[in-house]
């Protein structure tokens, strides 16, 4: 009614005028509105609640569900393969990992907990706190360990390669430890910059210097 309103009561040329207005409008409240809405955000570094050890989840109920569900939404939108939840903000030992060569079919692990680690792999990471930065990284080329899924089922995981290194990634987020920590000293050399820059911003968001 608006739009056909606004067609007859204004020439052509700005009518036209009009419905582009519409159409940016529309998609303008299309690409906020999820914004607005979210509860959780990715938190880059250097962002305190990083570096805060997570405690164990104690019970899984309708909200820990809501919140799996806003984590894989913003892992896929920043097309990660693993988000802890100690990078959205929230203090708990639970992590998804959601990679193309996951032969598991759960992607929710609760109070995760490595059992065994074996071999020697030094392949390139990257995090989702820390956009665009990537460095080399030695890991343990194969897992075994334990988690709970999200129906609270005890399940045992035996992983390798690249989810393997996703694993010891996201377990070091839940001790607030951070892939930066375990780069070479030359590695880290190669990426103060990027650092550096990531300070800046934080600073100018939040007034806090660092
Ligand atoms: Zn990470």
């Amino acid at each position: 009614m608006y739009v056909i309103y606004g067609l007859k009561s204004i020439g052509n040329r700005k009518a036209l005028a009009f419905l582009h207005l519409f159409y940016y409008d529309l998609l303008f409240i299309r690409l906020n509105f999820p914004e607005n809405y979210r509860t959780m955000n990715i938190l880059i570094y250097p962002d305190p609640a990083l570096r805060k050890k997570a405690k164990p989840l104690t019970s899984i109920d309708k909200e820990v569900h809501e919140k799996v569900e806003e984590m894989m939404e913003l892992m896929r939108q920043a097309n990660g393969i693993g988000l802890a939840a100690t990078q959205v903000g929230w203090n708990v030992r639970l992590f998804i990992i959601d990679a193309d060569n996951n032969k598991h079919h759960d992607k929710v692990f609760i109070n995760p907990k490595i059992i065994e680690e074996s071999g020697e792999t030094n392949k390139e990471e990257g995090c989702l706190s820390f956009p665009g930065v990537m460095s080399k990284i030695i890991r343990a080329h194969r897992i075994k360990a334990h988690a709970y899924n999200l129906d609270g089922q005890k399940i045992e995981i035996e992983a390798e390669g690249l989810v393997a290194r996703a694993w010891q990634h996201e377990m070091d987020h839940l001790d607030g430890c951070l892939f930066i920590d375990k780069m070479s000293p030359a590695n880290r050399l190669s990426v103060t910059q990027q650092l550096k820059e990531f300070e800046r911003t934080y600073s100018k968001d939040t007034g806090v210097s660092v």
